[in-house]
């Protein structure tokens, strides 16, 4: 059974129609990278998946459940954002266990699965330091470890590595992959950058102008890509 459906799905803002019409599978476990240039849809898809917007039509699996109407608490998501947001006054602790917290769990539940989503990112030393105090990596793995305390169904990044100098951004993409390796959980994974896609997706989705251009493997989208588009922007020449 797939983890996440899109069927159909639409919206606009006004007038304006960003995203026409899109139809997608995506497998349990998978890794999935939606790219396109700026301005295409990438983020008001995510945002859609997540709750954050409401669609205009069409329809919205996760796990099985019809989730096209369902608050964002509801999905069993979490998001990750290109800036951090992190609370300034909070602890990296703090800041890590807020969700579960505002969930009432109790203490000492919150401090062990803070100290294993910690341990997972590496952050243990850094628990009692404040956001200002952290590196730009170290603060991203910050915002990651609040969405893997909450144990999502599907994690949803969007964009997460833009604001790191490149040198940063290629070590954190070996660790968000290698994250999903160890996690085995379903991740969609926006960027428009097509190293990032293909690199890290097991399948990508190319987006233009609100519609889905072509889905495939980064090697299909290589080898054959469907239109001049995709060609232009990942494909081989031909
Ligand atoms: P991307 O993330 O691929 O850069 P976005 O999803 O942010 O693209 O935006 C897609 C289109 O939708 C753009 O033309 C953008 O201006 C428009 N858009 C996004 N959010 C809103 C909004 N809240 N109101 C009006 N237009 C919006
Ligand atoms: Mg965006």
């Amino acid at each position: 059974m797939a983890e996440l459906t899109l069927k159909q799905v639409r919206k606009s803002f006004g007038a304006l129609e960003v995203i026409k019409g899109v139809d997608l599978e995506v497998a349990s476990g998978e890794f999935v990278v939606f790219v396109g240039p700026s301005g295409c849809g990438k983020s008001t898809l995510l945002r859609i998946i997540a709750g954050l917007e409401e669609t205009t039509s069409g329809m919205l699996t996760i796990g099985g459940k019809d989730v096209t109407h369902a608050e964002p608490s509801e999905r069993g998501i979490a998001m990750v954002f290109q800036s951090y947001a992190l609370y300034p006054h909070m602890t990296v602790a703090e800041n890590i266990g807020f969700g579960l917290s505002l969930a009432r769990r109790s203490k000492a539940e919150i401090a062990a699965k803070v100290a294993a989503t910690a341990e997972t990112l590496q952050l243990t030393h850094l628990l009692q330091r404040k956001p200002k105090a952290l590196s730009g990596g170290q603060r991203q793995r910050v915002a990651i470890g609040r969405a893997i305390i909450r144990n999502p169904r599907v994690f949803l990044f969007d964009e997460p590595l833009s604001n790191l100098d490149a040198s940063l951004r290629a070590k954190m993409r070996l660790e968000i992959s290698d994250l999903h390796a160890r996690l085995k959980s379903t991740m969609i994974y926006v960027t428009h950058d097509q190293v990032e896609a293909m690199t890290m997706a097991d399948k990508i989705v190319v987006l233009n102008g609100g519609a889905v251009e072509q889905i495939g493997s980064p090697m299909e989208l290589y080898r054959n890509p469907a239109t001049p588009f995709v060609a232009g922007f990942i494909g081989s020449p031909k």
